[in-house]
């Protein structure tokens, strides 16, 4: 069996449905991950925070998440002959049980002046709680036995809200027991990015969490293959947006993946990998918009052609450069640095050290001012915003000299803020300044890519 995950954009309107499930009826017996519909997540995470001043913008916020949602299952229900049908009435009732929880949710944040992140993640988990039963539902108006899923009975997390560390014992547990009770007559259709901790509240995977609970419901039923569709035919050598001349990557590695994915690549989250690479599960990547072309595949296997994979960036980015206050660094000293970060859960991109001091690039988070008023426990703290990092993946060239000059000529900027390389990772990650990324990143591309 294969789980075959569908995005924000796939879920974006009834026309892209129809696509959908075009694609679904070609298997046998998948199970189906799907996000909220496109701008849903935003504008939920959008209405926690304007509910606090503004009721009103938040209102205008819900009224449209509302009707976007009538408007697609009235158009969808009405094109395969169902608006009065039972199911027409099982899916407004959904949204209209769903809108009056967000509202509540709404006023207990607006009356208590402050918005705690488990509130938040209940509110966010009501778009793919919203996407996923009326996907189903639909479904059943084709004629697909298809049969919703409650993430939230699935997917075990720990109460870090926001981004929730799965339990993967009770994942494959529970995911099993559904499966083993309806293999052959179902085809489960499931929310990603949420989950439920032990105490029964709502949490979430991060962004782009709707991957990771793919590839962790693959992993727990041993899949086939898990298949990430979404607006683009694969993981390109750059974001396509960004660099029009960017192409499909047909085959890469799971670290490689990875790291594209951990340095910027939006397509995939970066967990998204492990559960699938530590049951030696494929993941393919692949365009709901052209479904007969290849896509990526990801694997175990590596290829090495002596030529740069594909490369991500980042532009959100600031360095922490941490002083010890002894001359020479100590081992407790880098040990309470990182152990700081962790506790702060801010991602280490980059990390340069000198003989007292470590220097450390991170994404410009919510947690930042306090990990760094705890860093100055540790020694004096220096802050440098408005970075960005490019970063090369899968470089193993026969020389590494060729290909750092070659780099280096290309980049539009007169200013290096830092830059790392691992030959044995094939990694090469280069700081700037934020409004050097964009044109620098188009300018490698041309050279290493055309
Ligand atoms: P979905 O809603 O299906 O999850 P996303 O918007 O999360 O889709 O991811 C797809 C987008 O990721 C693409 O439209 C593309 O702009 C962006 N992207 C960034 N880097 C890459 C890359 N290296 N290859 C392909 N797409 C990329
Ligand atoms: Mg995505």
């Amino acid at each position: 069996m294969r789980v075959l995950k569908f995005g924000g954009t796939s879920m974006g309107d009834e026309y892209t449905w129809q696509k959908v499930f075009n694609i679904i009826k070609q298997y046998d017996h998948p199970y189906i991950i799907v996000s909220a519909t496109s701008r849903t997540t935003r504008q939920l995470l959008a209405a926690a925070e304007k509910t606090l001043n503004n009721p009103e913008d938040a209102k205008l916020i819900t009224d449209d998440i509302h009707n976007r949602h009538y408007a697609i299952i009235t158009k969808f229900l009405s094109s395969v002959g169902e608006s009065d049908s039972d199911i027409a009435a099982n899916c407004q009732n959904w949204i209209d049980e769903r809108m009056h929880e967000l509202n509540s949710l709404l006023t207990k944040i607006h009356n208590a002046h402050k918005c705690n992140p488990a509130v938040e993640d209940a509110v966010a988990s009501i778009g793919e709680r919203l996407s996923s039963y009326l996907f189903a539902q639909c479904g059943k108006a084709l004629g697909l036995p298809t049969q919703w899923v409650d993430a939230a009975k699935i997917i075990r997390t720990d109460s870090n809200f926001g981004k929730a560390l799965p339990d993967e014992d009770f994942i494959n547990q529970a995911a099993l027991e559904l499966w083993n009770n309806k293999t052959n007559t179902h085809i489960p259709v499931m929310g990603g990015y949420y989950g439920k901790d032990t105490k029964g509240n709502f949490t979430t995977l991060g962004f782009e969490g709707s991957d990771y609970t793919a590839s962790l419901i693959g992993a727990a039923l041993s899949a086939d293959a898990i298949e990430i569709w979404t607006d683009v035919s694969g993981i390109y050598t750059c974001d396509p947006r960004t660099v029009p001349d960017a192409q499909p990557i047909p085959n890469l590695s799971f670290q490689e993946a990875t790291e594209l994915a951990y340095f910027g690549a939006k397509v995939l989250h970066p967990s998204t990998t492990k559960p699938a690479s530590q049951k030696k599960i494929p993941v393919y990547v692949k365009n709901i918009f052209d479904s007969e072309q290849p896509g990526t595949r990801i694997s175990h296997e590596t290829t090495n052609d002596h030529r740069i994979k594909a490369m991500a960036f980042k532009e959100n980015c600031v360095i922490l450069t941490v002083t010890s206050s002894n001359t020479v660094m100590g081992y407790e000293f880098l040990a309470g640095v990182f152990e700081t970060l962790h506790r702060h859960h801010m991602p280490v991109d980059v990390v340069t050290t000198t003989e007292a001091s470590v220097s450390i690039t991170t994404e410009n988070d919510k947690g930042l001012d306090e990990a760094i008023d705890k860093l100055c426990d540790y020694g004096s703290v220096e802050l440098s915003s408005g970075l960005g990092i490019i970063s090369l993946v899968g470089c193993k060239p026969k020389k590494t000299q060729n290909l750092i000059q070659d780099v280096m000529s290309t980049i539009q900027t007169s200013y290096i803020n830092l830059i790392s390389y691992s030959e044995s990772k094939g990694n090469l990650n280069i700081v700037l300044e934020k409004t050097d990324i964009i044109p620098s990143v188009i300018a490698i591309h041309n050279e290493l890519f055309r």
